[in-house]
């Protein structure tokens, strides 16, 4: 968010801006020969959705914004060099003479905001969700139904030429470059690792014939672009597939793509399919920039290195460390498109910080939805979601300090309303404040601490330990209820013994809990609360060292593909996961998340069952009926996440004695309520006033 009213001064006394100081290498510019960057941050590729549907002006403005914020570079969502290698049927690419109209369209608007803009080409392969799909051998992957169609010579050589034909239709469009996606297990890496490529000709075998094909693609899109033109090539530094690439080969491969005309190396890791998180939030701050900083003095060209970078302080020690030359940030430019401006005006603090959730956007990517930002709704809704001076500036009381009610008062506030926001409890943050607790969801202490610094610079008269009344919400222009939920009464005989707490009182209050525990309910909150009791000492996400041990992540140099094998702790606690539900539980969880949470609960041994009624809780556990008849599950604590009601005493008073208001979040549906929603609900509600 940005407004008048929230900006800090932006120069020194001395006249330059704060951040030249703060952050120098960050904000150094990047000489590329022909070009030259105007400072270290890329803006990694992401998929927005928009462009299968046809709308590029929606693109464009996305773009231009994130050119206006300061990226040094912007990297475009992948596109397809041709039909075959979509991902899937009717995905965007850059393949007809007609594309190049659409794509003009973005790089005029980002050039007319001073930034640079490069397309990225990415040929899914055998990742492709179509039948038409191909690969370096009919291997099928574990994430895709679809076995590809092994390439002969000819096959080869069209793929080849349509690489080269797509970057020099780039280059019509105008853009400034492209980037070559040679990672992440899509094609070109599909024949670089023995993982997928079985073949016995000249592509396949020897790592010299396995390289053949990235290094023809690089030469030949070189000699199409011609000198003066960045070509980014993406290079997987750390498959963690088995048969993964050597890190000799690694090292082979990025010297070889650099005489073949590479400009710039970027940093790749893990194919999709992979079992090792690697942007989840979980995973630690820049925890693979040890992998880039391997390579740093082996290649003649820059590196950039990647994932889980989301701040400028990360950001900048990772290149004063000289872990790499430049560094990528994909989704903290959906978070906020001011990024790099914000920072190099010395007021990091305001920057909208991404959490890693891949809520709103690469969960709505698998979903075919349009991407988006749980921390920013306006991400790729730029054309229709603003926050424009308000026609009359209106008083505006909003009950409730959660995610929900917070975003409704900032953009109020940012839209010229007089905001007085009420909170019951000691401070803000409602739901955050317990999903921060959890191991593995700390970034969400700075989202909590963000809408802190931004309340109070906007102004915002914030009554903490307060209950708002109906007396008090006399008299304002327009009153918003956003006073969350309660946990639901599951009803169960028995929930009153001394041994049966809810996640508000182990998350919160600290309540005893014993080592045999079952948690009842496996939503979002009873994985979390699992989570939580199965862990001691510090969190992993904290500890790198832990962390890569816990996964199974090694150097590539002591295993190809840095595979090892996994060592997770011992759990704090023994633990039974119930729901009622006769299906796999966590399987409502987040698209590309859920997985994670079910591995690492697993992991620790928890045990999940579903189809399960809950009969009564005793002293001595919880008698259960299942498909196999009753079970007595002996456990020392019983804690109840059985889900949540929304919280609406306040809301429905004033609305029976007639007073007009707004429910937002919890209180509005608790089903399935998430802070994407809440902030998403709160934020368009305050846009309308
Ligand atoms: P939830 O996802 O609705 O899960 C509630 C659980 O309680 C379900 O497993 C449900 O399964 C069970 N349940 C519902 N009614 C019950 C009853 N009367 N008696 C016994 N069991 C009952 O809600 P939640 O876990 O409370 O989470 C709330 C929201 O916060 C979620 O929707 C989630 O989006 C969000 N959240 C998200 C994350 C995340 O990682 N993204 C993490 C935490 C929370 P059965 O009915 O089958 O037993
Ligand atoms: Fe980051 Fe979550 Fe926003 Fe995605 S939805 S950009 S992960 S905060």
């Amino acid at each position: 968010m940005s407004s008048a009213r929230t900006a800090r001064p932006v120069t020194s006394p001395d006249g330059t801006p704060p951040g030249a100081s703060l952050y120098p290498h960050l904000l150094a510019p990047l000489d590329l020969g022909h070009v030259s960057l105007r400072n270290r941050v890329l803006m990694g590729s992401m998929h927005t959705g928009l462009e299968e549907r046809g709308d590029w002006d929606r693109v464009a403005a996305y773009y231009a914004e994130r050119a206006a914020g300061g990226a040094g570079l912007i990297i475009t969502g992948g596109m397809a060099p041709n039909a075959e290698g979509g991902v899937f049927p009717g995905a965007a690419g850059l393949y007809t003479e007609d594309d190049i109209a659409n794509h003009r369209k973005v790089t005029q608007a980002v050039h007319d905001a001073g930034g640079r803009i490069a397309m990225q080409i990415l040929h899914a392969g055998r990742y492709a969700y179509g039948k038409d799909c191909v690969s370096s051998s009919a291997i099928k992957s574990p994430i895709s139904p679809f076995v590809p169609r092994e390439l002969d010579e000819d096959g080869i050589e069209k793929q080849i030429a349509d690489f080269a034909t797509c970057a020099q239709r780039a280059r019509e469009a105008g853009y400034d470059g492209v980037e070559v996606m040679g990672s992440e297990g899509y094609f070109i890496n599909q024949f670089l690792a023995l993982h997928v490529n079985r073949r016995e000709d000249r592509w396949g075998g020897s790592y010299e014939n396995r390289m053949r094909l990235p290094v023809e693609v690089m030469k030949r899109v070189r000699a199409a672009v011609g000198d003066d033109f960045i070509i980014v090539y993406r290079i997987s530094l750390l498959d963690l597939v088995p048969n993964g690439q050597s890190w000799d080969e690694v090292l082979r491969l990025a010297r070889a793509m650099e005489e073949a005309g590479a400009s710039i190396l970027n940093t790749g890791i893990g194919w999709h399919e992979a079992r090792i998180p690697t942007i989840a939030t979980s995973v630690p701050r820049a925890a693979f920039s040890w992998v880039t900083k391997k390579l740093m003095g082996q290649v003649g060209i820059p590196l950039i290195t990647s994932n889980r970078i989301n701040t400028p302080d990360v950001a900048e020690s990772l290149l004063a460390e000289g872990c790499a030359d430049m560094v990528s940030m994909a989704r903290p430019f959906l978070a906020d498109a001011e990024f790099v401006k914000k920072a190099a005006e010395g007021r990091a603090e305001e920057i909208t910080p991404c959490i890693g959730c891949n809520q709103a956007c690469l969960d709505h990517t698998f979903m075919g939805k349009i991407s988006s930002c749980l921390v920013n709704p306006r991400a790729c809704h730029e054309t229709e979601l603003n926050y424009t001076p308000a026609a009359q500036a209106k008083t505006v009381a909003v009950v409730g300090a959660g995610p929900a009610g917070l975003m409704a008062a900032l953009v109020a506030a940012e839209r010229g309303h007089k905001v007085t926001l009420y909170e019951r409890d000691g401070q803000i943050g409602g739901q955050l404040n317990m999903a921060r607790v959890i191991p593995g969801k700390e970034e969400f202490h700075g989202l909590v601490e963000w809408f802190e610094t931004m309340v109070a610079r906007a102004g915002i008269d914030l009554h903490l330990n307060t209950e708002a009344t109906a007396e008090a919400l006399e008299g304002f222009d327009e009153v918003i209820i956003a006073t969350g939920v309660l946990p639901r009464d599951p009803q169960i005989p028995g929930q009153d013994g001394a041994n049966v707490v809810n996640y508000v009182d182990v998350l919160k209050g600290g309540a005893m809990v014993g080592s045999r525990v079952a948690v009842l309910g496996a939503g979002g909150i009873g994985f979390d609360v699992s989570e939580y009791l199965t862990h001691q000492g510090e969190s992993p996400t904290l500890h790198l060292d832990h962390w890569l041990r816990e996964w199974g992540v090694t150097d590539p140099e002591a295993a190809p593909g840095g595979l090892a094998k996994p060592e997770p702790p011992k759990p704090a606690r023994a633990i039974t996961l119930l729901q009622r539900k006769a299906e796999r539980p966590g399987k409502r969880l987040g698209k590309t998340t859920g997985w994670i949470h079910r591995a690492s609960l697993t992991a620790r041994d928890v045990r999940m069952m579903g189809g399960v009624s809950y009969e009564a809780i005793t002293p001595d556990g919880i008698m259960l009926s299942t498909d196999q008849g009753p079970q007595m599950l002996a456990v020392d604590t019983v804690v109840l996440c059985t889900g949540q009601e929304p919280m609406r005493a306040l809301a429905d008073a004033l609305q029976e004695a007639g007073r007009p208001v707004h429910v937002i979040g919890g209180a509005d549906v608790a089903a399935e309520l998430d802070a994407k929603r809440a902030i998403d609900q709160g934020a368009r509600l305050a846009a309308s006033l």
